[in-house]
Formats: C-alpha cells, structure tokens, sequence
C-alpha cells in the first residue's frame, strides 16, 4: 500500500523482508488435514511478491501434509495459494491463519 521501502542492496531487502515476516510470525497453524497444531513455521521468500506481508509454510509431521500460512492482501494471498498448489501438485492446501484480526 505504497509503503516506502528501504533503498539497499538486494541482500539488505531480503533481511529486512524476512526480519518483517518473522515479525508477524503466527504461534503456530492448524494442519489442514488433521487440525494439529504445528509450531514450526518455515518463513517463505516472498520477495517480488507484491502484497504479500509475510508467508510461512508448516510441515506436520503426524500426517506429511505441508500447510501454508500466508499473510497479505486478499488478492495477493489467493494467487499465492494457486502458485503453490501448482508447485505442490495440487497436494497441499492453502492454511488459514489463526490471526487475532479475524473473527
Ligand atoms: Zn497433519
């Protein structure tokens, strides 16, 4: 949302962008095959992904299902959702963030 962004070397935005995700890092997903709750989330690059806040991906280790939180704009987040269902296979499902600004 036209937010300024810091001017440096791509390395030093790639920081920056990872350090704002780890930020805004949810406690933890549910699996979305078996509703476990997973804590370690993987943050995702998302740099040149425009409208996306912060992506992190969830391996749960009671079922091998992958799920991915992703944080942003509606628009942005559903084609990020497509993209990796496209990489996965389709195997994967998009997760859904427990956030505090939804009810
Ligand atoms: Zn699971």
């Amino acid at each position: 949302m036209g937010q300024a962004r810091l001017r440096g070397t791509p390395e030093q935005r790639k920081q920056a962008a990872i350090e704002r995700q780890l930020s805004l890092r949810p406690k933890y997903v549910k699996c979305n095959h078996c509703q476990a709750e997973l804590t370690e989330l993987q943050p995702i690059d998302i740099s040149g992904m425009r409208g996306i806040e912060a992506a992190f991906a969830a391996h749960c280790p009671h079922c091998e299902h992958d799920t991915f939180a992703i944080k942003g704009e509606p628009e942005a987040v559903a084609q990020m959702h497509m993209a990796i269902e496209d990489a996965a296979g389709s195997e994967s499902l998009a997760g859904v963030v427990p956030a505090a600004n939804r009810k």
